[in-house]
């Protein structure tokens, strides 16, 4: 007899939504983090409206700002605002936001283990043994991996060996306090006084981008790029964040500076192992163009526990197989829509820019770009509209993307 019916190793959006859902199914399940909640996460603390719709309970305690779309500025300066009277998506702190969604685990009757870290996971033909750091072991007829990039339990299971330097992307996060007034200044608009827009500027770091999301009285200010282009991220950013500071003639307090990586290709190759499967960015759901994993993570965790509650009743490992074929119906045309997108914009300034004098000047692109933001129709079906415009209206731009 195993100690727990599911192990979830990671207490991040993924294990801990997929601990509650398997506790709330009947399943006896541990979830275990190897730090102490509540804990910060290198983030910028995005989450689209869809996040509120898998969720089955109200985050409103933990939202500091709503989102009423997206500013992107060129590398050259031109802004491009896609921004609408309705709500696109809120602004969390992640020290609040993830402790939220494990303290709901816990209440739906998950054991919590917080600092507790994995060390190894081994299975056999019935149950999976997953090793702790203090030399203890625990059991369990399945386990899952929702314990990040670096995650344990894919390195320990052979799922893969980690993410390569052109396979993941390195950012920097730094958060300032600058007083709720200056946050309205800057990142205000104009249909609600506490509502703003979120910032995105082109040309600062090479292969990614800078942003600027607000919070309550803190911006959370980042650059990220793919890790092989990474070298010197840190000076450009510094040399961004100075000219930010004098443009808005701010006196910001730094709160707190981190740095992380993320999966930046797309799914890992395989989900599931005998008895183990992976859940967000520990599978690399994170969309490589905009960097968002957020909403992959917990949607992962909400069917990763509906197929273990079929495997845990049937005590047959054969059914976790179904996990694969339900997040790929799910994600992966968003994922590999978010690859080629990056592929072309990322490529270079001059792609950069003219991607967003495109949009500048054609209502039509930013009326597209809008959608993407707001999650009003499908990646796959808004990049087509975008393409036969550009191929139709602007075929000359457009062609010069590819050179
Ligand atoms: C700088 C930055 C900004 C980002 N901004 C956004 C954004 O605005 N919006 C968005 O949607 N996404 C954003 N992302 C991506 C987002 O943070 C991730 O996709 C998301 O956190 C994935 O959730 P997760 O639960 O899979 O992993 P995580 O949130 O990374 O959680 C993994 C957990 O596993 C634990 N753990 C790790 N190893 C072990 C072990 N051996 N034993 C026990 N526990 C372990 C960790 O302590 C951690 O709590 C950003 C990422 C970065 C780096």
């Amino acid at each position: 007899m195993s100690d727990y019916d599911v192990i979830v190793v990671g207490g991040g959006p993924a294990g801990s939504t997929t601990a509650r859902r398997c506790a709330q199914k009947g399943m006896q399940t541990l979830l275990m983090d190897k730090a102490r909640f509540p804990r910060d996460k290198p983030c910028a603390g995005g989450i689209r409206n869809i996040v509120r719709e898998l969720l089955d309970f109200p985050i409103d305690e933990v939202v500091h700002r709503r989102v009423y779309g997206q500013r992107f500025y060129s590398p050259s300066g031109l802004k491009v605002e896609c921004i609408r009277p309705q709500i696109s998506g809120d602004l969390v702190m992640r020290e609040e936001f993830d402790h939220l969604l494990f303290r709901k685990a816990g209440e739906a009757g998950a054991e919590l283990w917080d600092g507790t870290r994995a060390v190894g996971v081994a299975q056999d033909s019935d149950k999976v043994t997953v090793a702790l750091d203090d030399g203890r072991t625990v059991t369990a007829d399945f386990v899952v991996g929702a314990d990040g990039i670096n995650s344990t339990v894919a390195r320990s299971l052979g799922f893969y060996e980690g993410w390569k330097r052109d396979t993941a992307a390195v950012a920097i996060e730094v958060e300032v306090e600058v007083g709720a007034d200056a946050v309205t200044r800057i990142c205000g608009v104009p249909f609600d006084r506490e509502g703003v827009s979120i910032d995105i500027f082109f040309g600062p770091v090479p292969y990614g981008y800078v942003w600027c999301f607000p919070k309550r009285s803190v911006l959370s200010l980042g650059a990220g790029c793919r890790q092989d282009r990474a070298q010197n991220i840190r000076q450009h950013f510094n040399k961004w964040l100075e000219s930010f500071v004098e443009e808005h003639d701010i006196e910001p307090e730094i709160v707190s500076d981190s740095a992380a990586r993320l999966p930046y290709s797309g799914a890992a190759e395989r989900t599931v192992v005998g008895r183990a499967l992976l859940v967000g960015d520990a599978a690399g759901f994170v969309n490589p163009f905009s960097g968002e994993g957020i909403p992959m993570a917990i949607e992962s965790g909400i069917i990763a526990a509906d197929v273990l509650n079929r495997a845990v009743r049937e005590k047959d490992p054969k059914l976790l197989r179904e996990y694969e074929g339900r997040w790929k119906k799910r994600f992966m045309d968003d994922l590999k829509v978010g690859k080629s997108i990056a592929k072309l914009v990322f490529k270079s300034e001059k792609n950069m820019e003219t991607v967003l004098r495109l949009a500048y000047e054609d209502e039509y692109i930013r009326d597209i770009m809008y959608k993407m933001i707001a999650e009003l129709d499908t990646y796959e079906r808004l990049k087509r509209q975008l393409v036969r415009r550009i191929l139709t209206r602007h075929a000359r731009a457009g062609l010069s993307l590819y050179t």
